[in-house]
């Protein structure tokens, strides 16, 4: 699927407006809208490229939801709206591929219809392994996973499940595992994943047939991160399905803040040197070298109190953005504000040393050049660099010290210059 379109349908230009506008800042879904089933079926006619649609049950021209069995000829996911919710409505849905059924009585709801949306674009890219031995169940729980845009993965024991995810570990999200199977079941499955892989990595549901309580509560603490009975209704099962997935991503996103600097979206101080270590030891073992960089911006307390912080912010932003352009291979650079106007940036490799001091020299006549603009006013600015290459006897700490007294070097000589020590 790599569709971003999605087809709503309904009579109400009111409800049509409002889900278009809460759309708007998902800049990366183009919402497309008709106004009765005549016209939705004139657009599948020529294109069924759509990766959702949203449905409402009753148009004027199709008043029993004949809608949906359109949408469902065509595979596209549907989330259904109505007007009225009921048990009959509920029974009706239990048996039908959509995804979602919502009450359009409320801003809530098409808040939360839209949250939904976002949820089944980004799907797919998550990955779902589903461990059971019966066959008829994993099919059952692909073709539910599936109408949400899950790519799904399957295994028939322990065992193969454990093949599995070593074998996709980057995009499996979630496992979904029965309790009795051959070979190993679901609790040693459980307590082998999470000797790899932590609550925060891989989310597990635990399922099972029987009615003994005591399985959830054993599934749970062998380090489960949820509990399904095989007897779920769908809604049921989409709802603890997005909930560990949507959990996981806000952990993500939570994790992601800690190591990122708010205003410019580089790396933070700390996380540096998480990441510094690292190369520097990776470099160490392909008997590469490396070198550290401390850049500074010259004068920058005079933009400040010329400009405004606002737009000491603006010209800080524009070095960082620069600097991601410069340094963006990760394997061989590591680049971090490492101070208010302060960045640091550790580059590992083969290159030439000549090489390595050209990008930079180039990176400092290229920021002369540049003109910041803030409320009208065009703002210049310089950079002053030090540069510490390594040796064996140096560790990272020594070369940060290397490189701050080449900078301070280089602010001594007059600024917007590079030492190299
Ligand atoms: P030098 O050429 O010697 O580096 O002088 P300088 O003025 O650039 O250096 P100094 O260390 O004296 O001043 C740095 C200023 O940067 C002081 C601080 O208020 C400002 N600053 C630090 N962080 C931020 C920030 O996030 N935004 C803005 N606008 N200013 C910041
Ligand atoms: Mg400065
Ligand atoms: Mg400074």
């Amino acid at each position: 699927m790599s569709s971003n379109k999605i087809l709503i349908v309904d009579d109400s230009p009111t409800i049509l407006s409002i889900l278009r506008s809460y759309m708007m800042d998902a800049q990366f879904i183009n919402v497309f809208t008709a106004g009765d089933y005549h016209e939705a079926k004139g657009i599948l006619d020529n294109d069924t490229d759509y990766f959702m649609a949203i449905l409402d049950l009753n148009l004027p021209d199709a008043p029993n939801g004949e809608i949906v069995d359109l949408f469902l000829s065509h595979n596209i996911p549907s989330v259904v709206m109505t007007g009225n919710y009921n048990e009959d409505q509920r029974l009706r849905f239990e048996h039908v591929d959509i995804v979602d059924y919502v009450l359009k009585d409320s801003p809530s709801n098409l808040d939360y219809i839209v949250k939904l949306v976002k949820r089944v674009y980004e799907n797919q890219w998550v990955s779902v392994l589903i461990v059971d031995d019966s066959k008829f169940i994993r099919n059952k729980y692909k073709e539910l996973l599936e109408v949400h845009n899950y790519n799904v993965l399957t295994a028939e024991d322990g065992q193969q499940a454990l093949y599995v995810l070593g074998e996709h570990s980057r995009d499996i999200r979630l496992v979904l595992t029965d309790y009795n199977m051959p070979v190993m079941d679901g609790f040693s499955l459980v307590s082998n994943i999470r000797k790899k892989y932590s609550k925060e990595d891989v989310s597990i549901i635990g399922l099972s047939g029987g009615t003994e309580y005591s399985v959830s509560a054993k599934f749970l603490k062998l380090g489960a991160n949820d509990f399904l009975a095989k007897s779920f209704i769908k809604e049921e099962f989409y709802a603890r399905v997005t909930q560990n997935i949507e959990n996981l991503d806000m952990i993500r996103r939570l994790k992601d803040m800690a190591m990122r600097d708010h205003l410019t979206g580089l790396y933070n101080r700390r996380y540096f040197f998480v990441t510094a270590e690292k190369q520097i030891n990776d470099a160490k073992t392909n008997g590469g070298t490396f070198y550290v960089a401390m850049i500074d911006i010259d004068f920058f307390k005079k933009v400040n109190d010329t400009y405004g912080h606002q737009a000491g912010d603006s010209v800080i932003r524009v070095l960082a953005d620069e600097l991601k352009k410069v340094f963006s291979d990760e394997k061989r650079y590591s680049v971090a504000r490492f101070g208010g106007e302060e960045f640091i940036v550790i580059s590992s490799g083969s290159a030439q040393d000549g090489d390595y001091i050209e990008k930079i020299e180039a990176l400092r006549k290229n920021i002369e050049s540049f003109s910041v603009e803030s409320e009208g006013k065009n703002i210049k600015f310089t950079i002053s660099i030090g540069v510490a290459l390594h040796n064996d006897e140096k560790n990272l700490e020594h070369m940060i010290k290397d490189a701050d007294d080449c900078l301070y070097i280089a602010k001594e000589n007059g600024r917007n210059r590079i030492v190299v020590g």
